[in-house]
């Protein structure tokens, strides 16, 4: 499988789950480790848990074990009040962390177990924390970062040997393979390339995935979102590039507004949108861009601001087929009369939008 494909396309709830043994066990325990990794339902109160949770323990028969808190909550679950497992915002374990920041820092890119070791890591618990937490292996992390350094040299034309040499590949053929399957060209051709930058975004809904280049940012969406490998798969199709995992200033602003979006401090994103898409899709985005938070708008307003009164459907796909959520919102989207309609972030995360947007609009 390719890196790139690996990386950030499989939607956690893909990710399997622990043995049920090894996680009810972790559960009795309060295993610190296996947070982030699983939530569990308690089907006799109806609620669900982190792992950690200081409330009594249920019978084995009485747990459900899920993945993401949107799939507890389809499951008919309530966060629990004690550990809330809703509070996302949560910051980055800091064993994760220390993973990133040490991958970062190495000038090769390449953190052994050695090295751990060194920082006093155990390195299975953090590597199964790592995987937990960015959806991807830190041996695959470190790789895709390797290549995304050796990609910025043979960019400003250092020749190809040399960054093979750096990065450790002793063999030009091996090294040549690793690059292609990463960023589908061979490194001489990749000058002119370039590759969009993954990140995820925790958020009081949910995860989110931003996708970014210098152009600016290309995808949000949350990352359960039904279709999302999909418009992925689109993005490196349509710019010839590859989706590797990291971060750049557009990314970190969207962090920041994120937070003060979803803080109430301010609903209005100013961040550099660089969407891909027809120009009729591109001329429906820039419409609902008009739409002010705490406002809504139907499907046959939107068809008559856009001088399109006879296509409501067209608009309705357009809509649809949005990769910037919350910053295009196309969740100010409603029926004619009043009902919510389709969103691919799920309609109890539209709900919740329109609630916070009337909340905090001024
Ligand atoms: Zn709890």
């Amino acid at each position: 499988m390719k890196i790139a494909d690996s990386f950030p396309a499989v939607p956690a709830s893909l990710n399997s789950l622990p043995s049920t043994r090894t996680m009810y066990r972790a559960l009795v325990r309060r295993d610190s480790s296996y947070e982030g990794v699983f939530l569990t339902g308690v089907k006799t109160t109806g609620i669900f848990c982190r792992p950690t949770c200081r409330a009594k323990k249920p019978k084995p028969e009485n747990v459900e074990f899920f993945p993401t808190v949107s799939e507890a909550l389809h499951g008919g679950y309530r966060p629990c009040r004690l550990c809330r497992p809703m509070d996302s915002t949560k910051p980055v374990p800091a064993l994760v962390e220390q993973l990133r920041r040490a991958a970062e820092a190495a000038a090769d890119g390449r953190v052994t177990d050695k090295d751990l070791a060194a920082m006093g890591v155990e390195p299975s618990t953090a590597r199964r924390q790592f995987k937990a937490y960015h959806g991807l292996t830190f041996h695959a992390y470190q790789r895709a970062r390797r290549m995304g350094l050796a990609l910025r040299d043979v960019k400003v034309g250092r020749p190809v040997i040399e960054v093979q040499l750096a990065q450790g590949y002793e063999s030009t053929s091996g090294f040549r393979d690793a690059f292609t399957r990463i960023f589908g060209q061979p490194p001489r051709d990749a000058r002119a390339g370039h590759c969009l930058l993954a990140q995820r975004l925790e958020t009081p809904l949910g995860t989110m995935l931003a996708v970014a280049d210098d152009a600016g940012l290309r995808l949000l969406e949350f990352a359960d979102r039904r279709g999302l490998e999909r418009e992925l798969a689109g993005l490196r199709r349509r710019l010839k590039c590859a989706i590797v995992p990291g971060s750049n200033a557009t990314l970190e602003e969207t962090g920041r507004q994120l937070a003060r979006y979803f803080a109430g401090e301010s609903l209005a994103f100013e961040l550099p949108l660089a969407p891909v898409g027809s120009a009729f899709q591109l001329r429906v985005w820039a419409e609902l861009g008009k739409i002010a938070p705490g406002t809504t708008r139907s499907y046959a307003g939107m068809a008559a601001k856009l001088g399109i009164p006879k296509a409501p459907r067209a608009i309705g796909r357009a809509n649809g087929s949005n990769m910037l959520a919350l910053v295009i919102p196309c969740h100010r989207v409603i029926r004619a009369d009043g009902s919510l309609c389709g969103y691919a972030g799920g309609l109890w995360r539209k709900q919740r939008l329109l609630e916070h947007e009337q909340k905090y609009a001024r």
